[in-house]
């Protein structure tokens, strides 16, 4: 029996040249072995070396929170929740930040966020994913204002993702990050394919590599729905 429901992949590739926090390289892939055509079965085997901030990622609580939970404690339960999209792609800028008023907005046509939700801010900045150092825009990139943040927490978001490399700019410091992640949320940066994706009805499964200990993850991430 084939799967009833649609799959969308939100997660980009992985590759030495896609847009990184700092500019550099976050990701290498070697080849380590290649096929040996005069044997009967052979294998062809890569070794990488990456950042854990790489690509789609999860951040855990702990990445800035002393003793916060880490990638391998993350909860599946709130891995896998009810995914909306807030979209401010019309008229989000370089420097735009989600605003309160955009989530009343969103709120008013689709209902109240339930408690649980993934929340995806799409800002449509992912069209310069193929084009990294516009993607980074030496840290310049629409995000999300702290008001925005610390209203999606009283609604007690599981987690919430992005289009771009953060929902913080860096020269406004990070106080969407410390908001969510002392509050036990999760993060998602770099998301792929939210055009793709419906307001409301859809869910969402975030799946990090468990490294232990580890603060953040490249994620596989996928939403669910008919
Ligand atoms: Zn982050």
């Amino acid at each position: 029996m084939t799967f009833p429901y649609k799959i969308i992949d939100l997660t980009h590739p992985l590759s030495p040249t896609i847009p990184t926090w700092d500019g550099s390289c976050g990701f290498e892939h070697h080849l380590q072995h290649d096929y040996q055509p005069s044997s009967t079965t052979s294998f062809r085997t890569h070794r990488v070396h990456m950042n854990e901030g790489i690509g789609t990622h999860i951040d855990a609580p702990a990445h800035c929170i002393p003793g916060g939970k880490t990638i391998d404690e993350l909860n599946l339960n709130d891995l896998l929740a009810p995914c909306l999209v807030i979209d401010v792609s019309a008229k989000a800028h370089e420097r735009y930040s989600v605003t309160v008023a955009d989530i009343e907005v969103f709120e008013e046509k689709y209902g109240l966020i339930k408690p649980g939700s993934f929340i995806i801010v799409r800002t449509g900045w992912e069209k310069f994913w193929s084009e990294p150092e516009k993607y980074r825009g030496n840290l310049v990139y629409p995000c999300v204002s702290v008001d925005a943040a610390q209203f999606l927490l009283k609604r007690d978001i599981a987690g919430l993702g992005i289009d771009t490399l953060s929902p913080d700019r860096p020269d406004e410091g990070f106080p969407v990050h410390t908001t969510l992640l002392s509050a036990g949320k999760y993060i998602v940066e770099n998301i792929a394919n939210s055009a793709n994706l419906p307001p409301v009805g859809f869910y969402s499964l975030a799946l990090p590599i468990k490294i232990q200990g580890g603060t953040e993850a490249p994620v596989r991430l996928i939403a669910i729905g008919e």
